[in-house]
């Protein structure tokens, strides 16, 4: 019987239980849990703050583990089986349709309405479902990506990397651009990254505490600034003297805070792009002092804003090539991780609300069934 951790209702400290394996239905697997994570999605879900989420549930989206045990057949996208014992990741979204008006028409899968995610919109009557367990059951059409990184390469990236890498997508760096990121939590630090990786000439990054502005100078910004000790016009005054004056010709939200938006706008120059990627739960409106004008911040500017929700299988697919790629992982390699058991998920979300930790992962393996 695997233990699993579980958030009973919003606002309900995390509980230990333990589950009954599942029988596996044809092309299905259990997949062994090396490592999953703690994100801040999982500390607004333990706060209530994400809609249509089917409480009890197990949370942990991104996980990284070993087949122990197949029905059926489970293919790749080259084509090839699965075998029990290999060491795979699967992206947590689940059932996208490819039937719907999203899915073939716009071509947005990411807004298909059909969608499922372990741990966030799978519940525990759905089953073994999320990363904060000894084992998942991946349900028929999971789709698993074969892993050559270690777990704790791929997992220092984590649901923040492929979010990151469709925000970079979205954004479309040149070779040259002056890339400001905003927000230096796992999403900001990954987009530093992949911007870099993109071919931006110097990532900039305004964000806080301290100590994950020196991971972002570790993982490639050219310069940071504190949110803590500076106002929006000193941030301005700072971007302006980075980018001779003009601002970033692209910039990446990624702080979770309504008001950046505004000030993502106006950090970046005229004719440029701005991707929010931060805003995944709903914070409410922008405060009304800091509201942005709709003349001077937008129209006037000339500014393309785009949205980026979640992220498809590309993404994920792409950020298992590049951590698994010794001459591109090394970025993530600096990347400090903070391990908890399944009986300390608690105390792992409170370190990652209060932002003490960059990466918090779960390993499962620590407590003995
Ligand atoms: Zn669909
Ligand atoms: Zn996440």
């Amino acid at each position: 019987m695997p233990l699993v951790a579980v958030i009973p209702n919003p606002n309900a400290a995390v509980e230990m239980r333990e589950i009954v394996s599942p029988t596996l239905e044809l092309n299905s697997a259990l997949l062994e849990v090396e490592l999953s994570e703690v994100c801040g999605t999982d500390v607004y879900l333990q706060q209530g703050r994400l809609e249509g989420v089917p409480y009890p549930l197990i949370p942990g989206h991104v996980s990284v583990g070993h087949l122990r045990k197949i029905r059926g057949e489970m293919l790749d996208v080259d084509g090839r089986t699965f075998k029990e014992g290999d060491r795979v990741t699967f992206l947590d979204v689940h059932r996208t349709c490819n039937a719907c008006w999203y899915c073939l028409v716009a071509r947005a899968s990411t807004r298909c309405p059909h969608r499922k995610v372990y741990g966030i919109t799978y519940g525990l009557a759905d089953g073994l479902c999320g990363g904060w367990s000894q084992e998942i059951y991946l349900k028929p059409g999971t789709r698993c990506i074969r892993l050559d990184a270690t777990p704790e390469q791929f997992m220092a990236g984590g649901c923040a990397l492929p979010t990151a890498l469709h925000a970079v997508e979205r954004a479309e760096v040149k070779i040259g651009d002056v890339v400001l990121v905003l927000g230096s939590g796992p999403v900001g630090i990954n987009a530093i990254i992949m911007a870099w990786m993109s071919g931006a000439s110097r990532v900039l990054c305004i964000g806080a505490p301290q100590a994950r502005l020196d991971s972002a100078l570790k993982a490639g910004a050219a310069a940071v600034l504190n949110i803590e000790t500076t106002d929006e016009q000193q941030r301005l005054s700072w971007v302006l003297e980075q980018t001779s004056g003009r601002g970033a010709d692209v910039t990446i939200e990624a702080t979770g805070a309504p008001v950046a938006v505004a000030q993502a706008m106006r950090f970046t120059r005229d004719a440029g792009r701005v991707v929010i990627v931060g805003q995944y739960t709903d914070h409410g409106p922008m405060p009304e002092s800091a509201a942005f004008n709709p003349h001077l911040d937008l129209n006037k500017k000339h500014l393309d804003v785009r949205g980026c929700w979640g992220s498809d299988f590309s993404h994920f697919y792409r950020a298992a090539q590049i951590v698994s790629e010794p001459a591109r992982s090394g970025p993530w390699s600096t990347m400090q991780l903070a391990r908890y058991d399944l009986s300390q998920a608690n105390e792992a979300l409170e370190d990652v609300a209060a932002g003490r930790v960059l990466k918090a992962l779960i390993d499962p393996r620590g407590v003995a069934a």
